[in-house]
């Protein structure tokens, strides 16, 4: 053998090996999470005394024991910690605009890599406000799923993403409410979401599911901020539910159905969805359906409470809508308690700005729901209505490492959870206002 030939190869061996220690993965980190209370969300207690151990994206014990030697410990004293929020209902790539037109011109006007970037900062400020897990639910020009694949690579820094593109329904109804001239823009098709009947529809399906879309939306009634369509009535017939329901649940994608009317809530639950979103008109009857075939009310008391209190700068068709809707939802809410109906919180983020989506919880208990109950709400109900109740939604050993605290015990001060002292996301520290 030649010495001289050899050499190179062995350096090259050295070098691979040396190389080779130097990019081995650090083993994950530990981190041990300690507070004041625990509202785990297996239940309604809170439990005195929190040790979370933490390692990689996972949580390997919850319980009120020592340290294990070695680790990293983040004390955040008098604090409340809880799993990471979840939002059934956001819109990450749209805001709230004081003037309602220049909204609608936002949405038409940017390009669709402009709007990833607001969207992007959208995210990270719902992270940062706590939610960890968000279910959006509609979108243009596939920016969501855009920004959902940027999240999941590590580009962007946001919640994680269950995402519908574009919300399906029918022409000229809630989501097809751009009123310009048919020769200035084009009109809206399937591949938008727009469609007559049910081939069309099932073809408006197939095309958001080809793109990446986790689940499907729908406007099975009008809807408050769209100008010209009653806000009650049904807007998709039962053939065209069908087919959107059939084709969605093949595919293991859930149906989320914007109603606000009572007769279209009947077709949409009898056609299978999977929630009601908003949920207005509501009779106790038709929410009796949704308690006995298990459909969840995601009642965004949040987007109620904004469009009330903005009801005087939309368009005076969208201000008597927003009045009549608010006016009916208060009580439509509490028959909903009452009968025991599944209720996951959802807050319809974009149509208030994005961040302050904790104040459902405490809208929800002025209704006379229990600061548990929004909790519950807000984390395991919600991760139950999203299908990842698996690894997310309380706070137990194997789940992903979501986790929230809030300032305080937590079922004395539900509004503590309007902002969160800290917040890990994934095992990694987002936010740590307070604790050593
Ligand atoms: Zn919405």
């Amino acid at each position: 053998m030649n010495l001289v030939a050899a050499t190179p190869v062995l350096l090259a061996i050295v070098a691979t090996a040396a190389q080779a220690q130097e990019t081995a993965p650090a083993p994950p980190e530990t981190i041990v999470l300690r507070a004041a209370y625990l509202f785990d969300s297996t239940g309604t207690t809170l439990k005195d005394g929190a040790t979370i151990v933490v390692r990689g994206d996972r949580i390997v014990s919850v319980g009120t024991g020592a340290a294990p030697p070695g680790a990293r410990v983040i004390d955040l004293g008098e604090a409340t910690l809880l799993p990471g929020f979840i939002d059934a209902h956001t819109h990450l790539t749209s805001q709230f605009e004081k003037d309602y037109y220049r909204g609608v011109y936002n949405r038409i006007m940017r390009f669709p890599a402009e709007q990833a970037l607001y969207g992007a900062q959208y995210a990270r400020r719902t992270l940062e406000a706590g939610f960890t897990t968000v279910r959006n639910v509609g979108a243009e020009d596939f920016v969501d799923i855009g920004l959902r694949n940027a999240i999941n690579a590590g580009v962007a820094e946001g919640p994680r993403m269950l995402t519908a593109a574009h919300g399906i329904g029918s022409p000229g109804g809630h989501f097809d409410d751009y009123a310009f001239p048919p020769d200035r823009v084009k009109p809206w098709g399937p591949t938008e979401g727009i469609c007559s009947g049910p081939e069309a529809c099932r073809e408006a399906v197939r095309y958001q599911m080809k793109w990446g879309a986790d689940l499907i939306k729908i406007a099975a009634s009008g809807g408050v901020l769209s100008e010209s369509d009653p806000v009650d009535v049904p807007q998709l017939t039962p053939e065209e539910l069908a087919a959107i329901v059939s084709e969605a649940h093949k595919w293991n994608r859930k149906v989320v159905a914007h109603c606000h009317g009572d007769a279209a809530a009947r077709l949409a639950i009898n056609a299978g969805v999977d929630s009601i979103e908003h949920g207005s008109f509501l009779t106790e009857d038709t929410l009796k359906l949704m308690k006995s075939k298990g459909v969840y009310l995601v009642p965004t008391r949040m987007a109620v409470y904004w469009v009330s209190k903005m009801a005087d700068t939309y368009p005076p068709k969208i201000a008597a809508k927003a009045r009549a809707a608010a006016a009916a939802h208060g009580d439509m809410f509490k028959t909903a308690l009452r009968l025991g109906v599944p209720i996951a919180l959802g807050t319809d983020a974009g149509v208030y700005p994005h961040g302050m989506n904790g104040m459902e919880f405490g809208l929800m208990t002025e209704l006379g729901m229990s600061p548990a109950a929004a909790l519950l709400a807000g984390t395991r109900d919600a991760a139950k209505l999203l299908g990842v109740e698996g690894d997310l939604g309380t706070l137990q050993a194997g789940k992903t490492a979501d986790i929230v605290g809030v300032q305080g015990n937590v079922l004395s001060d539900i509004h503590a959870t309007e902002h969160p002292v800290f917040v890990m996301h994934l095992g990694h520290v987002v936010v740590q206002k307070t604790g050593s």
